[in-house]
């Protein structure tokens, strides 16, 4: 390794994660504030939420935790009401798992926390499911929260999606065809690559959640399909995430 790619390029400490997409390196002080800046900088730019807003987080993985715990010092700047939301989609132990820490991180943020049941919405728990159970999980569990938002007059479902959710969406979309966005949906982490969302989270004490155990064999191999190339295209999930917004662009025109 070069000796630059070994020291913060802010304050010259030692670095402990260099960004390839940027070929800079970063201590922790200015690797968590670049961060949250970087956060800031989408939802300002994207307009995501406004003063006196009520809003849900959706809280299904560490990305979830993460956006949360970063919004909070700019929701109660703003007067923005919220509650966290975290669906069961029957997922045994993990899903369990999953919605004890949800809790216990919104408990201690001091945000209501409402979990809903995919077996009290009539929904097949995706546990006795064999087949495309991530598309069916992703459709129900939308709908879902887009019910309950309705239901407690939440006008944003705030989401941990990140860069490496809308790339592998952006995927998806250009193979299946599919081209639809409910605007109710925000994602304050959509321009942060995954491992840097784990990175914050390691330094924060964030709990972190695995991937979901029932994921579908395609989605884990297009997962490791993008992350291969990645390695030689440090950008291709920028690439692929601008590309989907201009075909969308154009499909609105
Ligand atoms: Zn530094």
């Amino acid at each position: 390794m070069e000796d630059k790619t070994k020291k913060c390029v802010i304050c010259g400490a030692e670095a402990i994660i260099h960004i390839p997409y940027e070929g800079k390196a970063y201590c922790e002080r200015h690797f968590v504030d670049r961060f949250k800046k970087r956060v800031r900088k989408t939802l300002s730019k994207e307009k995501m939420l406004k003063p006196r807003e009520k809003i849900g987080f959706a809280i299904s993985d560490t990305s979830s935790l993460v956006a949360m715990d970063v919004l909070i010092p700019i929701i109660r700047k703003w007067k923005v009401e919220a509650l966290a939301i975290t669906v069961d989609e029957g997922l045994g132990e993990y899903g369990e798992r999953r919605t004890s820490i949800a809790k216990m991180h919104t408990e201690k943020l001091g945000i209501p926390h409402v979990v809903i049941k995919f077996q009290d919405h009539n929904k097949t728990s995706i546990e006795k499911m064999n087949t495309s159970r991530c598309e069916y999980c992703e459709k129900n569990r939308n709908e879902l929260l887009l019910k309950t938002a309705q239901e407690l007059g939440l006008d944003k479902i705030v989401t941990g999606n990140n860069l490496d959710d809308f790339a592998e969406t952006a995927f998806l979309k250009l193979l299946e065809g599919k081209w639809s966005n409910a605007s109710t949906f925000v994602s304050p982490l959509k321009e942060i690559p995954e491992s840097e969302i784990m990175l914050f989270a390691k330094i924060h004490g964030i709990e972190q959640i695995r991937d979901c155990p029932y994921m579908d064999e395609f989605r884990r191999e297009l997962r490791k399909e993008l992350a291969n190339l990645e390695k030689r295209f440090p950008e291709i999930k920028f690439s692929m995430t601008r590309m989907e917004k201009r075909i969308e662009e154009l499909l609105k025109t």
